[in-house]
């Protein structure tokens, strides 16, 4: 949104009576929603707040269909990285595939994606596998957070290198888990969100 489309959505509502402070936030809300929407995230928050029901739903998979093929070494794993950049699936740079040492920080940790940077990290036994190599490569599409955008390219990148049969049961586990597979980009009209921000007030206020 412009800033001229948001001071007029701003002066709009203050001349038809209301509040300022709650129209400034009903403007920023405005403004947040079409920016997700864009972004291909659900979340407004900057925590990646989906991130444990992504792990549980993915586990869950797992120990339906497995992991996929499991590699020994990193560039066997490196290998499978260039097949799927090769493949020219939405991956703008290749991938390399580095060592994740065992360290405190990352004890639970099969791989990472290092953002900003074309490289993903895996832990030998549980990240050398190619469920763990394609699940850091969705985060590599652009997608850091294990929001919308990333369950979408992690659904995608299992349907192309792991089959139909693996692809709608990962899917199956995120709607079980009831992570969304879409943006909503409906934008509340300033009544409905007013309703919806008095309603949450009001159980801040009772939560004390
Ligand atoms: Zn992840």
């Amino acid at each position: 949104m412009t800033d001229i489309e948001m001071t007029t959505m701003y002066k709009g509502l203050v001349n038809s009576g209301w509040d300022s402070h709650i129209t400034q936030k009903y403007v920023s809300y405005v403004n947040k929603k079409k920016w997700l929407t864009k972004k291909g995230k659900s979340a407004f928050t900057g925590r990646d707040s989906q991130m444990n029901k992504v792990y549980t739903a993915e586990f869950c998979h797992i120990d339906e269909v497995g992991t996929g093929t499991e590699y020994d070494t990193i560039p066997q794993c490196q290998q499978f990285a260039d097949e799927v950049f090769h493949a020219g699936v939405g991956l703008k740079k290749r991938i390399n595939v580095f060592l994740l040492p065992s360290s405190k920080k990352y004890k639970n940790v099969a791989g990472i994606a290092v953002a900003n940077s074309p490289v993903i990290k895996l832990k030998p036994g549980h990240g050398f596998t190619q469920f763990v190599i394609l699940h850091e490569l969705a985060h590599q599409m652009g997608f850091m957070h294990h929001d919308v955008g990333f369950r979408k390219a992690h659904v995608m990148l299992t349907e192309r290198f792991r089959g139909k049969k693996e692809s709608k049961n990962l899917l199956k586990w995120y709607k079980h888990f009831k992570l969304p597979m879409t943006v909503s980009d409906k934008i509340e009209t300033p009544e409905k969100w007013l309703e919806r921000y008095f309603r949450l007030e009001k159980a801040r206020v009772a939560r004390g």
